[in-house]
């Protein structure tokens, strides 16, 4: 197929390397132009191909400056009107009177009946034919005509290599379209073409083709699982400082915390990269899971690195890696952002020298002058809020073999998917919380009760609970604005001038925030008033009340990760959502949702019916590189398809394999899949 050297202006304003690219760009709708609407048969509200003659062309000063041409209709007495509001001392020239012209556009009530604004329009020969196929429509930039698109799409489809990947018996068996059929006919349908499964993408051509791009998925995924089994990692094998630790710890490990750890130390017993997903709901217990890993590779002499997306939970997993390892001997380095000067020079030479055995930190840790003596484990909490770049960069660390690598999510990845899209990854699921958890009672109210509220906090604070309240941060114009929780504080400060009242948001100095988390834990603050940067990982058993404002503009799954803070400790806890007023139909039920279910995955659930899993699965989320046709929810049986085929095709087709990725991965695999 060709390659870069081959590639059109077009492919080029599109962003695009390679000639399959500029195939696969696919129309978003199309327009029939296949026949010629009378001009009395013309209804506002549809979009018609008419033909006429220029009669005249005027520029209008009022109410703006416009073009106002005037068409007659060859045979008939009708006379139709389109108007131009930009247009080009040339195109006017092209509007001469006597000028045939085909004009396609949407017909619009006007003051001389129906008629046109911006219409794209041709001038034509007499009898000129018209397209037997519908128009394409295609995605397209600024500065890049649809015309231009059209005509190098047409071109390419002249001469591209439109020859079949995959096996006649495999397309039989499945019922599906050639590539050629399916490719030519999405651009340019027939006119007997529903233009409804179209453009629902349910059309057997887009079958086909998003069959393709499913299967591209599960190749690639599996080459991958292959490729990582090839590569060298060291092998951990526990010298007993885990279990120092478990017995030291206050709590038995839960059943499910003893299988997850036996399913990573299984990994990391291997010769080859560990990839695992550590899933568990809020307050599960994945942090002590994680440091019983690393402690795996501790022990083998080894060193693991531990990462938080933020600051504030980067440092929460530090303190509880000191607690934890530092009575063992065990040194633990902090590397964050804003660690300056010597401080961060120290921590690099330790992570450097070997002499901390463990580094936690935000993605301070990926940054390539930080290099690591012997780095054997990388574990990512909260793993979908990091990008597969900054995830690749990790394990670039590994000096000559790939460290292994633990990630965690309280953001369950529903099964199907993780077994299916997510192929080259291996689950371990925390399905039980620790024993002892009270249930945490979830209430509702509008904004209208906040006065109520307030008064409350004074007498559950003053018997010695204590209390979050949390702000949403609003960001506008790029900005993060702070403002809700700044002045919230101070309105309870003045509102409570019995209770100790602390402020933590993200953008506090480190020092600040940590003095201010630091002596909400030890019980010399109250009541805590901070922004949603508490939503995962803040642990403080004694808190047990928990007031969100504006918890309407908030997600489901965040909502659900924030009330986790509470319900850690003895006492019965309560999560308060505030909302303001009116709340729309889909606010109230989310709201619904959240009040009646404790269960992360359930909620989960809901969430991803609400939402459509393209967000759930968006790139941001989940590191996965988007799919551009299929849709993951929509099309699941096309990805069943699709995974049984690439197990098929890569133990059986090799050749096969090859084509399908030279056209649908021309650039090779690079950093799909990290
Ligand atoms: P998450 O999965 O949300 O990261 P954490 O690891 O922060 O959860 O654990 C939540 C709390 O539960 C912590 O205070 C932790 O010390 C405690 N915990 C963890 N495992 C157990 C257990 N098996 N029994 C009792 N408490 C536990
Ligand atoms: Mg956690």
């Amino acid at each position: 197929m060709a390659k870069t050297a081959s590639v059109s202006p077009v492919h080029e304003k599109l962003g695009y390397r390679s000639e399959a690219d500029l195939l696969l760009h696919l129309p978003l709708r199309y327009e029939d132009e296949t026949r010629l609407t009378p001009i009395r048969d013309l209804r506002p509200g549809q979009s018609a191909l008419v033909e006429g003659i220029v009669e005249r062309a005027e520029i209008l000063y009022r109410p703006r400056r416009q073009l106002l041409v005037t068409l007659a209709e060859p045979g008939s007495a009708e006379t139709f009107h389109f108007r131009m509001l930009n247009f080009y001392p040339s195109q006017q020239a092209q509007l001469k009177p006597g000028a045939r012209l085909r004009l396609f556009g949407d017909i619009r009530p006007g003051f001389f009946g129906a008629e046109m604004v911006h219409p794209r329009w041709r001038r034509v020969a007499e009898g000129a034919p018209l397209p037997d196929t519908l128009t394409p429509i295609y995605p397209t930039v600024a500065g890049l005509s649809q015309t231009r698109i059209q005509k190098a799409v047409a071109t390419l489809l002249e001469a591209a290599d439109l020859s079949e990947t995959l096996p006649a018996v495999l397309l039989d068996r499945l019922g599906l379209q050639a590539f050629e059929t399916a490719i030519r006919r999405l651009h340019g349908p027939q006119p007997e073409d529903s233009l409804a499964s179209l453009e629902r993408h349910e059309h057997p051509a887009w079958r086909r083709i998003k069959f393709d791009e499913l299967l591209t998925q599960q190749l690639s995924l599996r080459l991958h699982a292959g490729q990582r089994r090839r590569q060298r990692a060291p092998v951990l094998a526990d010298a007993g400082l885990s279990e120092r630790l478990l017995a030291a710890l206050p709590f038995p490990l839960t059943g499910a915390q003893r299988r997850a750890l036996g399913e990573i130390r299984a990994d990391l017993g291997q010769p080859h990269p560990m990839h695992r997903l550590l899933q568990g709901d809020v307050g599960s217990g994945k942090t002590c899971v994680a440091a019983l890993a690393a402690l795996v590779a501790v022990g083998a002499g080894q060193q693991a690195a531990v990462m938080a997306p933020t600051e504030i939970l980067a440092e929460q997993l530090y303190l509880k890696f000191r607690e934890w390892l530092e009575p063992l001997g065990i040194r633990v380095a902090w590397l964050a952002a804003a660690l300056k000067g010597k401080a961060k020079r120290e921590a690099m030479a330790e992570i450097a020298d070997g002499r901390a055995a463990v580094a936690v930190g935000t993605h301070a840790l990926f940054q390539d002058e930080v290099a690591f003596r012997s780095l054997a484990l990388a574990i990512v909490d909260e793993q979908h809020r990091f990008g597969v770049e900054q995830r690749l960069a990790l394990r670039g660390k590994g000096v000559d073999r790939m460290p292994h690598l633990l990630m965690m999510s309280a953001t369950p990845i529903p099964r199907s998917l993780a077994m299916s899209y997510f192929a080259d990854l291996d689950v371990s699921v925390i399905d039980e919380l620790p024993p002892g958890r009270k249930p945490i009672a979830t209430k509702v109210a509008g904004s209208a009760k906040r006065d109520e509220v307030i008064a409350r906090l004074r007498d559950y604070c003053g018997g010695g609970a204590q209390a979050y309240w949390v702000c949403p941060l609003v960001e506008e114009s790029g900005k993060i604005d702070l403002k809700a929780a700044i002045d919230a504080h101070a309105e309870l400060v003045a509102e409570l001038p019995n209770l100790r009242i602390g402020l933590a948001h993200g953008r506090l100095k480190a020092d600040e925030k940590a003095a201010v988390m630091a002596a909400f834990k030890a019980g010399e603050l109250d009541l805590l008033v901070a922004t949603t940067v508490i939503e995962v990982g803040v642990d403080v058993p004694n808190a047990s009340l928990m007031v969100i404002e504006h918890a309407e503009r908030m997600g489901l799954a965040q909502l659900h990760q924030l009330r986790g803070r509470v319900g850690r400790g003895g006492r019965e806890s309560t999560c308060l959502l505030l909302y303001a007023e009116p709340l729309s139909e889909t606010a109230r039920r989310r709201l619904r949702i959240i009040k009646d279910s404790q269960d992360g995955f359930a909620i989960a659930r809901e969430d991803l019916a609400l939402r459509g899993p393209g967000e759930f699965l968006g790139a941001r989320q989940s590191g996965a590189p988007m799919l551009r046709f299929a849709d993951l929810e929509a099309d699941q049986d096309l990805l069943e398809l699709a995974r049984d085929a690439a197990g098929h095709l890569l133990r059986h087709e090799p050749e096969a394999v090859r084509r399908h990725l030279a056209r649908w991965l021309p650039r090779g695999l690079d950093l799909l899949h990290a």
